[in-house]
């Protein structure tokens, strides 16, 4: 077993937090030694959360034809994707999916919007289905409604909304590259305005566009400030139209890897494996848990297909975890 992991472990295990040079020791160390890295990551993982995992599903409530420009988003209205117009579920849609999500057990339920910000009669809209699916349908609720200020969160928090979703998507430092139509720092503002409004975080990004080792670690370090409750991590699944329509997939190996060094870097938040999972870690999905992982994103994706409810929680079950499905 390799001494310096087993230190830095051993070290975060024990309760305190890895500083930054430790982590870029542990990035620097490349696949060479991954097997301790899991070995570890799945050791903190049972420290701080123990068997439990973490199952929730979305709806995209507003889809496509979004005024930004991400360049690995399907939904964006400025590539020649099949998203390229706006579609709006209707209440009774968004109302049926939280039913649906509670009859498979789901305890977590989000509602997702694409574009840019949030118009006050989106807004109302939402003044009057949170409550009924918190309340009528009994299932925690989670948003994400893009760029909002303070006063708008309140409003949300207040209808029943438990958590805010609101991805970086990527550091600092890369976000330029990926992004033109708005900044990074109004990422920031917001998820500092939804901690303000005393919401849950569920803060994360997106892999494999192009961001070096280094922009993970700034990410990484970038999430622990922030204080993410829960970090979604998505693998880029690319989308034919897009500008990183023919970026590679990412190998399962080095997925697993960035999970374990997250949980190093993050070891009190919540690792969620979001979009691109079935596509970039296909059989070796499973193994998530065991490089650190505490949830999933089960069912359907934004635009992508996902995997069944009870596939997963079948998956989980057969790993010897527990799935925190309500039964
Ligand atoms: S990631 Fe969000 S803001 Fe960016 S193009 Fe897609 S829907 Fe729009």
């Amino acid at each position: 077993m390799n001494e310096k992991i087993t230190e830095i472990a051993e070290k975060i295990i024990a309760g305190s937090l890895a500083d930054r040079s430790e982590i870029e020791e542990l990035f620097s160390l490349g696949e060479s030694e991954l097997w301790d890295i899991l070995y570890w990551a799945n050791k903190i993982r049972l420290k701080f959360f123990g068997k439990k995992i973490n199952v929730c599903s979305i709806i995209p409530a507003r889809l496509g034809g979004c005024t930004e420009d991400c360049k690995f988003c399907a939904q964006s209205g400025k590539y020649n994707t099949s998203f390229k117009k706006v579609e709006h579920s209707s209440d009774e849609e968004i109302l049926n999916a939280a039913r649906a999500a509670k009859e498979n057990g789901v305890p977590h339920f989000g509602i997702v919007y694409s574009g840019k910000a949030l118009s006050e009669a989106e807004l109302k809209r939402l003044e009057k289905l949170l409550p009924i699916i918190k309340n009528e349908i009994g299932i925690d609720v989670c948003g994400g409604f893009g760029i909002v200020n303070y006063q708008q969160l309140m409003r949300l928090k207040k209808a029943g909304m438990s958590r805010y979703n609101h991805n970086l998507e990527t550091s600092r430092n890369h976000f330029k590259n990926i992004v033109s139509t708005h900044d990074y720092e109004s990422r920031i503002e917001t998820v500092k305005a939804a901690k303000a409004a005393g919401l849950g975080l569920c803060v994360g990004g997106i892999f494999g566009i192009g961001e070096t080792e280094a922009d993970r670690i700034d990410m990484a370090f970038e999430l622990r400030q922030l204080g993410a409750d829960m970090i979604p991590m998505n693998f880029l699944h690319p989308i034919a139209g897009t500008p990183l329509g023919d970026m590679p997939t990412m190998k399962p190996l080095e997925i697993l890897r960035l999970i374990a060094l997250f949980r190093f870097a993050i070891p009190k938040a919540g690792i969620k494996i979001a979009g691109g999972r079935v596509l970039n870690l296909r059989d070796t999905q499973s193994w998530a848990f065991y490089a650190g992982a505490t949830s999933l994103l089960s069912g359907n994706y934004l635009t992508t297909a996902g995997r069944a409810v009870e596939d997963d929680v079948r998956m989980l079950e057969d790993l010897g975890l527990e799935p925190n499905v309500m039964k």
